[in-house]
């Protein structure tokens, strides 16, 4: 056990990081950001990353000055909490709780998504079959409402609506500044399974299996995720904790961690430090690092290697959408342009094999990310027992599967807008499953309204953001405004 893993070693009190002055200036110019728009205007974010793919409306509206609230105020390690800024990035969150021997229970995997973001955005992980979202693992936020007051939002006090109204609302209540946050332990290293499959429906039972039992073949599972690479090919990953000594693998440089997990059969084993294991789908993107060459082992030795990591790969992102060079590219090659499918849906554990069954048949993407969840039992007191989450509704004691597949299909002359995007929402639907809102969205406006809470964000919004400030989440994630 490393020093700082050991209960007596730990200091007893709260560790200042950012610290109170910081929050309180932070905070200060937020709030005269907010009085500084004019109250006919709308209220957006002026934030400088950002993990949403869907594309918005330019505006030169002045937005809100978040630019402060990007530290950990402190640490707990005794209590096991965090109290920190709406803006953090996981990069730095997770920087500051790894000397204690902590991790925030749930960590999505790219760099830049914020704390504030992840709650209102629906983050997940392999942690997330036992931890499920980070969401849950908030005891109390303070949220700069669409009226501008700032709220303290906890499961029991006077702002509860706002408390479990929050996940999923996307920014169109109010924004996070401030958040208490259950912290896990974790230890130095994660020991890592690659468990190999010739058979989706195998996958899906021995998934189903591991979540319900927190182990495999006599070994405990701390984390849980997967990647289909085909229907004969497909790989659970399980994660171990553990403190023991012993060589670890680095897919910060020449090496690609998804391409790792391949083997012919049966189980190979793979050890990480928790940090790099926290981060292994970062440093390519998962493995959309491709699109750019920068898996090319000629190109990868060229390549700075701290611009291996996602927020690089947005500004190439934003570079192709200005200048169209993927369609150019294509176009030369005699190809036809492509439609972008980038997306994440979940369904019910027991549906994951019909619905790979049909992605593999209509939709030409590969690899497929798999991370089961269930939401953590129980709901905290004061939720709904049976929908305590009401904007997401998943159901306590069901296990789900996020499925993720970032790319893009070829786009066939005269195709309607979005094509693959609307077949993939069509089968979500069918089987009883949601998709993540941070990409593009076609539902109707009553489909949409059924699925994600319509009637429970009216109210919300009538309480906290009367003069309608924020946008809507129809007008925002369909209607991309
Ligand atoms: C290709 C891709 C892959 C992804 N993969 C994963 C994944 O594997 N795991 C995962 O967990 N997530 C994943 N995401 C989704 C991501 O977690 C969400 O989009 C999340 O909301 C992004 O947070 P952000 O901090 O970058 O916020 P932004 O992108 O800046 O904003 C996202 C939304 O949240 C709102 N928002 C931001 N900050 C706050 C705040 N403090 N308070 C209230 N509202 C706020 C914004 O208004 C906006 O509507 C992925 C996204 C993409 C595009």
């Amino acid at each position: 056990m490393s020093a700082r893993n050991d209960p007596q070693a730990r200091t007893p009190t709260t560790v200042p990081i950012g610290g109170e002055a910081a929050y309180a200036e932070g905070l200060a110019r937020l709030e005269a950001s907010y009085r500084a728009i004019p109250a006919e205007s709308r209220v957006r974010l002026a934030k400088k990353t950002s993990n949403l793919f869907r594309a918005r409306a330019a505006t030169d509206a002045p937005g809100l000055e978040v630019s402060g609230l990007g530290a950990v105020v402190s640490i707990d390690p005794d209590a096991r909490t965090a109290d920190v800024g709406g803006v953090c990035t996981y990069q730095d969150f997770v920087a500051a709780t790894l000397p204690f021997g902590l991790a925030p229970t749930v960590v999505p995997q790219l760099k830049t998504i914020t704390l504030g973001g992840a709650v209102t955005g629906m983050g997940i992980e392999s942690s997330s079959f036992r931890a499920g979202l980070p969401h849950e693992a908030v005891r109390s936020m303070d949220i700069l409402t669409g009226a501008g007051e700032v709220v303290t939002a906890t499961p029991d006090g006077p702002n509860a609506d706002l408390y479990f109204g929050f996940p999923n609302s996307y920014g169109t209540l109010g924004y996070s500044t401030r958040l208490t946050v259950d912290l896990e332990p974790v230890r130095r290293f994660v020991e890592l399974r690659h468990v190999r499959f010739h058979d989706l429906h195998e996958l899906q039972a021995t998934m189903d299996a591991v979540v319900g039992a927190g182990a495999h073949d006599g070994e405990p599972v701390d984390y849980l995720d997967g990647v289909v690479f085909s229907r004969d090919e497909a790989y659970l990953t399980l994660g171990r904790k553990t403190d023991d000594d012993g060589p670890v693998s680095d897919y910060t440089g020449m090496d690609v961690y998804y391409r790792s997990l391949q083997h012919a059969d049966g189980v190979l084993r793979d050890r990480l430090t928790t940090h790099d294991y926290l981060w292994r789908w970062d440093t390519d993107w998962f493995w959309c690092s491709r699109a750019f060459g920068a898996q090319n082992p000629r190109i990868r030795r060229m390549w700075p290697k701290h611009l291996l990591r996602s927020s690089f790969y947005w500004k190439l992102v934003a570079l192709d959408r200005r200048w169209d060079i993927g369609d150019k590219l294509s176009a030369r090659k005699g190809e036809p342009p492509g439609e972008r499918v980038v997306q994440d849906i979940e369904v019910e554990i027991g549906k994951i094999t019909d619905f790979l069954d049909w992605f593999l048949d209509e939709i030409p993407i590969e690899p497929i990310w798999l991370c089961p969840l269930r939401l953590r039992e129980p709901a905290p007191a004061g939720a709904d027992p049976e929908r305590p989450w009401p904007l997401y509704p998943l159901e306590p004691r069901r296990t789900y599967v996020n499925v993720g597949f970032w790319s893009a299909v070829p786009k066939q002359p005269g195709q309607i807008d979005g094509r693959a995007n609307r077949l993939i929402e069509k089968r979500v639907s069918e089987l009883g499953g949601h998709k993540s809102l941070y990409s593009e969205a076609f539902y109707g406006r009553d489909e949409f309204d059924a699925l994600y809470g319509g009637p429970d964000l009216e109210q919300l919004k009538s309480r906290y953001d009367p003069a309608g400030r924020l946008l809507g989440l129809y007008d925002k994630t369909v209607r991309r405004q």
